[in-house]
């Protein structure tokens, strides 16, 4: 039996794709996929499961280090300077 073409919308309404929920790594911020493991910096569930570092050459490796510790004295710095901050004004 042939449907009304408000019918076939109305049904077909319910089909469309929604966007991947995304999560973001709690140690390196990137944002991953939820329950996957971060491919950013290896870590699961605050262990470190990979080790990034290690498929690297040496330059790739150093330019690497350099880049997160640089973004861990960011984070270290950002936290006592908001308080500063906040004091001061
Ligand atoms: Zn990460």
């Amino acid at each position: 039996m042939r449907h009304t073409r408000a019918h076939t919308r109305n049904r077909r309404s319910h089909h469309a794709l929604k966007g991947a929920s995304i999560t973001k790594c709690k140690k390196c911020n990137e944002p991953v996929l939820p329950l996957t493991l971060c491919l950013n910096c290896g870590t699961y569930k605050d262990r470190e499961l990979i080790d990034v570092l290690k498929k690297l050459t040496k330059r790739e490796r150093k330019q690497r280090e350099k880049e997160i510790k640089e973004k861990e004295k960011k984070e270290s710095k950002n936290k006592p300077l908001e308080l500063s901050d906040l004091s001061k004004k």
